[in-house]
């Protein structure tokens, strides 16, 4: 079945519920934003060729046409490629070509001209050349493809090397978005999901289960994060909801603090994609109360390993609260996930090995791409390459990605520890723990630390406070103060980045 079927089912019984609004304003109905979909798709076909399994590629910051070119390319049975857009549109230029795109779509339609890679025979085309007043004709339903078919190529962000494409398949759409109203957070028509993250990634992938519902898109005016412009729509629109980084989080909180605004307004913000310390939910629930909800997933089973719903992130009764509030939670309905060693051997209860998932959300597999795809997918199990244990009422939680484990004097150290460790000092506002190559011992501990504004801690503040909370050959034996941590486009901290500057330094 076409994912694209609940638009045009929606848009059938509530044509004219809001669909689409560019912060206060209405841009679209669910009929306006259907009949948007279908000619898109139409002018795709009729115009350039474009049909079932063919790729059309979008390079745009968060617009209200992003959903419409979302939903027209899927309604002829296409592959969409969202691309972030903070990339350089030479990388941008190099997925399009990897995914051969016939078709990319950017904001001015002339972003690529005179020579930044793209391949000649790819069509460069304004978000804006579509045009929509002469959207009256009935509308067709979308076309029928296989369960199997690719519907969204998700370009990894590739931290490591080159960004690969993974095929997210209609399948794995539908059952991702089923999966959300059992375990992450309740959903209903009167919700306003908010996109303040990026599009191309986990908050473009959750619009599905809202237009199911018939619920109202909203894409803020700055087309990206702004805490202040969040808060001011959560108190015009009510029942806000969204996806965010953990870091995203933080600033939001710290700016809730200097107006003090409380959250009103929003109803759970989702967070996930990277790590949430326990010191920074903490304080979050602190300033805005149960709004809190967390998902873990990976590109290669989107959105869907494991979650924790508003009510257990905000408990304080169970005996394991505090231990679970620092775990990503619990199995998703899709999925089944089991912690293994390298042989990929089942290891028991609280042991920490590769976190490994099977279920109808993991990816059909790279973008031809066989060879990391057999590497990636072994007998029906996706290795996510994240470290983790399970304790036993199912709870996981991760210890790091098996890249960035520290192996110091043959021990084990997992960053996530040490920084969690740190994290709580009042002075520390932001951490990363990486391993630095040492003679003797293999690999150092070496902390990157963020201070807060006005505070200026000694290492040996540091090492004490350590030493008082993990066992001491965990604490760092160098910290590097910085005015602030490399991230990526989607707020994740770059290790490797931090890892390269340690080495131009020695
Ligand atoms: P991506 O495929 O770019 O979405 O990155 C997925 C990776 O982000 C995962 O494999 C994890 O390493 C990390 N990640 C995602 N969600 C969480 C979470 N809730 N807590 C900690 N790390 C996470």
């Amino acid at each position: 079945m076409n994912i694209a079927t609940w638009l045009y089912q929606t848009a059938l019984v509530r044509p004219d519920a809001p669909a689409i609004r560019l912060g206060n304003d209405l841009y679209a109905t669910y009929g306006d934003f259907a009949r948007s979909a279908a000619h898109i798709g139409a002018f795709l076909c009729d115009t350039h060729g474009i049909g079932h399994g063919d790729r059309v590629a979008i390079f745009t910051r968060n617009a209200p046409e992003y959903l419409e070119l979302l939903y027209g390319v899927l309604w002829i049975g296409a592959t969409v490629v969202p691309v972030n857009h903070k990339l350089h549109p030479k990388e941008a230029a190099w997925i399009i070509a990897n995914a051969e795109a016939r078709v990319v779509f950017t904001e001015s339609g002339t972003l690529f001209t005179g020579g930044t890679g793209l391949p000649p025979d790819v069509r460069e085309l304004s978000i804006g050349s579509v045009p929509r007043d002469q959207l009256t004709a009935p509308i067709n339903s979308p076309a029928g493809v296989s369960d199997d078919d690719t519907a969204w190529l998700f370009y990894t962000s590739g931290t490591t090397g080159r960004p690969k494409g993974v095929m997210i398949t209609h399948r794995n759409l539908r059952v991702m978005a089923m999966t959300y109203p059992l375990d992450v957070d309740q959903i209903f028509p009167t919700d306003h999901p908010l996109y303040a993250a990026p599009m191309s990634h986990g908050a473009g992938l959750y619009n599905f289960h809202y237009v199911r519902i018939g619920a109202c898109h909203v894409i803020p005016p700055s087309q990206g994060f702004d805490p202040a412009e969040i808060a001011s729509l959560a108190k015009s629109l009510e029942n806000i909801t969204f996806f965010a980084a953990p870091t995203m989080i933080k600033r939001l909180i710290a700016h809730a603090q200097t107006v003090d605004y409380n959250g009103d307004g929003i109803r759970t913000i989702i967070y996930g994609g990277g790590p949430m310390y326990l010191a920074d939910i903490d304080h979050a629930l602190d300033v805005f109360g149960p709004r809190f909800a967390q998902i873990y997933g990976q590109g290669e089973c989107p959105m869907t390993i494991t979650a924790m719903n508003r009510d257990l992130v905000a408990d304080t009764t169970h005996p394991d609260a505090t231990q679970r509030r620092a775990s990503v939670g619990l199995a998703q309905a899709c999925v089944e996930i089991r912690i293994a060693d390298e042989d990929l051997k089942d290891l028991p209860t609280g042991e920490v090995g590769e976190v490994l998932v099977c279920g109808d959300t993991v990816m059909a597999g790279y973008w031809r791409n066989p060879q990391a795809t057999s590497a990636t997918l072994v007998d029906g199990w996706l290795r996510t390459g994240d470290l983790g244990r399970l304790d036993s009422d199912g709870f996981l939680t991760l210890t790091d990605r098996s890249k960035d484990v520290i192996i110091s004097g043959g021990t084990n150290i997992y960053p996530r520890e040490v920084e969690e460790a740190l994290l709580t000092h009042p002075d520390v506002y932001e951490i990363a723990v990486i391993g630095a190559p040492h003679a003797d011992w293999g690999e150092e501990v070496v902390a990157f630390v963020v201070v807060r504004v006005g505070t200026s801690p000694s290492p040996e503040t540091l090492t004490d406070w350590c030493k008082a909370q993990i066992a001491s050959f965990k604490k760092p034996s160098r910290y590097i103060f910085v005015p602030d941590l490399p991230k990526n486009s989607y707020g994740k901290i770059l290790k490797t980045q931090l890892r390269a500057q340690l080495g131009e330094q020695s």
